[in-house]
């Protein structure tokens, strides 16, 4: 359900349900044992089954004293953390499962693909792995694909010019080149497309990695992987390193005008309608005509903006340095951007920043950065093959059942809520019974036959795709809306190991690729299908309702519809949650940020009581399922199956990064706090006062 790159960035912003998705990476024979690796490891689980299991519990820890080690110490204990990942819990793990089948499909694909008819999906998907695993060709080749784009950069005079490259390298890369214009649902009235034009992200992921004194070694980490670069392409050593420290000052700069990443998720502040004429002239320094020409759009009216301060930082910049350092400036995001379908090498290149960033210590295999190139590129023709392969129709249908059982019980919580005003509740039903809710796969896939994808030309192919899908995003604006279910290949393509809830679509998306153990297991018992993938989609459902999905009504428009009674019963009843948050420890002293979490905690929480409840219902409905396995009640087994899915290994390296950027918290916290938060959990445990686990009632969130 987002198509654009506005989009993308609120479903980044607002959830995925999930998490940002761990980097995939991995094995990419897949039929074969890896020869080099254990005989146990991540593609086996390490013996566990990947379901709900009571052999990763550790049954002598006391589950009233350390919920995580009882509940899964033993899979704490085993599990280790293969060295091209930053964490593993269960979403990377059937990350690892998934790629594993993406893999063999891949091969599959390639050696399919010669007699494939040309511009059906076997024959795009298989023709770009193949070019992409044609390493010898692309080490013979090096950067000589990219030497146009070089060369015209270097030949740009005038502002003209440098606006009409400047939109060119957008399509070529599909990656906004240091503004993003784009055609995007107006966030205020999503019945029409806009124009918008927003400060695009840096590369590195947070403002404050730019800024921040002791975050020093992630700046030397990106300059030494510029340099490297810049002299795999070509330029001289000393020259490499002076365009590095340029390329982080220019961007420091803009940096320090960035909005915090608590800022971002005020809509309302961070966009705004602005005319053309206003963006104009803060963009003084740039032909945004030519720019907008190159693109095919219209100049004049109304626009929607965001981050206008960090826009006229560019344009500040555009007027100090000179020309020929911003030329420097747009190689290299030339070369970064486009470095992915050149050798290899480059791609090893970026070894030194990803180890800061993430303290992996391997970077991802070629066979996993090309799957992960196809994903990008032809998302849906891979997602075609995915489903007829390995998705069953049952699936879908079991998927749908569950949601509805927990989407029945949100209903009747909304229904007997106290809380709020009477207005914003009728509206609040209106608007959860709209929320559309899609399994598995779109029913209408993109189109990419007109794309011409030769087994011999990855980056010919690539820079292809991109221009289509960015043309095809431009040339909507006009039409009536209509959005690519299933399309963001961060968050909801069918192989994406993830579910999210989309404010601006009031929907939601459960791929196709999430359907299975621990999250949704046809062969397991009830409580701990609603307490993993019945929690899940709670989780999603109260999306629609909290800080973010208040700001948006029923038909995924931005106008908050609460009254200041709702927010302050609103902000009452969270405050519990944020004071929870900031109290817990995630690295000496590093604390979770109560604020920025405090969406996805109010998630998980609302989630898992929801999944309990349908459980419940069920349970009084279906008298036989209430029974003991494995000596545990099913309300035991919601509980543990829930922690299980959190139980995570992490690289100190990224709990920082994730500390600093990622609204979901960390696995060891989601493993505990929402269940701590509801009474059932200490009925379940016999947990009491005085017991470590133990939340005392007036210091808990109920919310819904
Ligand atoms: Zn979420």
């Amino acid at each position: 359900m987002k198509q654009s790159r506005r989009s993308q960035y609120l479903a980044a912003a607002v959830c995925a349900a999930l998490g940002f998705a761990v980097a995939p990476a991995g094995e990419a024979d897949g039929t074969a044992p890896v020869s080099s690796g254990p005989p146990l490891d991540v593609y086996n689980n390490f013996g566990f089954p990947m379901g709900f299991d009571v052999s990763k519990m550790d049954t002598s820890a006391d589950p009233r004293q350390n919920f995580q080690r009882y509940a899964a110490g033993k899979w704490l204990d085993t599990a280790t953390l293969p060295g091209d990942l930053g964490n593993l819990d269960a979403i990377g793990l059937v990350n690892k499962q998934v790629e594993r089948r993406v893999a063999s499909l891949l091969v599959d694909a390639a050696a399919a693909s010669p007699s494939a008819k040309k511009g059906t999906p076997l024959q795009q998907v298989g023709d770009l792995y193949a070019a992409g695993m044609n390493v010898e060709r692309l080490e013979s080749l090096g950067v000589k694909p990219l030497q146009p784009e070089w060369e015209r950069i270097a030949k740009i005079e005038g502002r003209k010019a440098l606006a009409e490259e400047m939109a060119r390298l957008t399509l070529l890369t599909n990656h906004p080149v240091f503004l993003d214009v784009s055609v995007s649902l107006e966030i205020r009235d999503p019945t029409r497309y806009v124009v918008s034009v927003i400060d695009p992200e840096l590369t590195l992921p947070a403002r404050e990695d730019y800024l921040e004194a002791d975050l020093a070694p992630v700046r030397a980490a990106y300059v030494q992987t510029i340099t490297d670069s810049l002299v795999l392409a070509g330029v001289p050593a000393e020259q490499a390193k002076a365009r590095a420290a340029k390329v982080l000052a220019i961007e420091t700069r803009i940096a320090g005008k960035k909005l915090t990443e608590e800022q971002k998720r005020d809509f309302n502040a961070t966009y705004q309608t602005r005319s053309y004429a206003d963006i104009k002239a803060a963009l003084s320094n740039l032909d945004l005509d030519a720019y907008f020409q190159a693109l095919g759009l219209p100049t004049g009216g109304d626009l929607m903006v965001s981050e206008v301060d960090a826009m006229k930082e560019r344009n500040a910049v555009l007027a100090e340095y000179p020309l020929s350092d911003i030329k420097d400036y747009l190689q290299w995001e030339a070369l970064r951007l486009m470095s992915p379908y050149l050798s290899p090498a480059l791609v090893d290149a970026q070894a030194p920043l990803t180890r800061a960033l993430t303290g992996q210590a391997e970077l991802p295999k070629r066979e996993q950065v090309v799957a992960n190139a196809v994903a990008n590129t032809l998302g849906h023709d891979l997602g075609q093959l995915y489903v007829e392969r390995y998705f069953p129709a049952q699936s879908r249908s079991d998927a749908e059942a569950l949601l509805n059982d927990v989407r029945a019980e949100f209903r009747l919580r909304l229904e007997q809520n106290t809380w709020l005003t009477p207005s914003t509740k009728a509206y609040a039903l209106e608007k959860f019974d709209k929320i559309k809710i899609v399994v598995g796969y779109p029913d209408k896939w993109i189109d990419y036959s007109s794309v011409d994808v030769q087994r011999d030309d990855y980056f010919g192919d690539v820079t292809r795709l991109n221009e289509f899908a960015v043309r095809r995003a431009l040339a909507r604006l006009g039409t009536p809306p209509a959005p690519d279910a299933f399309s963001n290949p961060k968050n909801s393509l069918p192989t994406v190991v993830n579910a999210g809830y989309s404010p601006d679509m009031n929907g939601i998306e459960i791929p196709a690729a999430i359907l299975q153990p621990p999250f949704y297991d046809p062969k397991a018992d009830a409580g701990v299908n609603y307490c993993t993938l019945g929690a899940v989609i709670g989780h999603e459902l109260t999306h629609s309702l909290d800080w973010m999905g208040r700001l948006f009504d029923a038909n995924g428009a931005l106008r908050d519809w609460w009254t200041p009674a709702d927010v302050a019963a609103f902000d009452e009843r969270s405050k519990n949650l944020i004071n929870q948050g900031n109290a817990y420890e995630v690295l000496p002293g590093v604390h979770l940020n109560g604020q920025l979490s405090a969406g996805e905690n109010l998630a998980d929480i609302g989630g898992l009581m929801l999944g309990y409840s349908a459980l419940e219902t069920h349970l009084k409905a279906n008298p036989q399922d209430d029974r003991k396995i494995d000596g545990l009640t099913p309300e035991q087994r919601c509980f543990l199956a829930w922690s299980q899915i959190w139980a995570e290994k992490i690289q100190p390296e990224l709990l920082r990064t994730y500390a600093a950027t990622n609204p979901h918290p960390p696995g060891a916290y989601r493993m505990v706090a929402p269940p701590s938060n509801q009474q059932a959990f200490y009925d379940a445990f016999g947990i009491r006062a005085g017991d470590k686990m133990w939340v005392d009632p007036k210091d808990r969130v109920t919310m819904w």
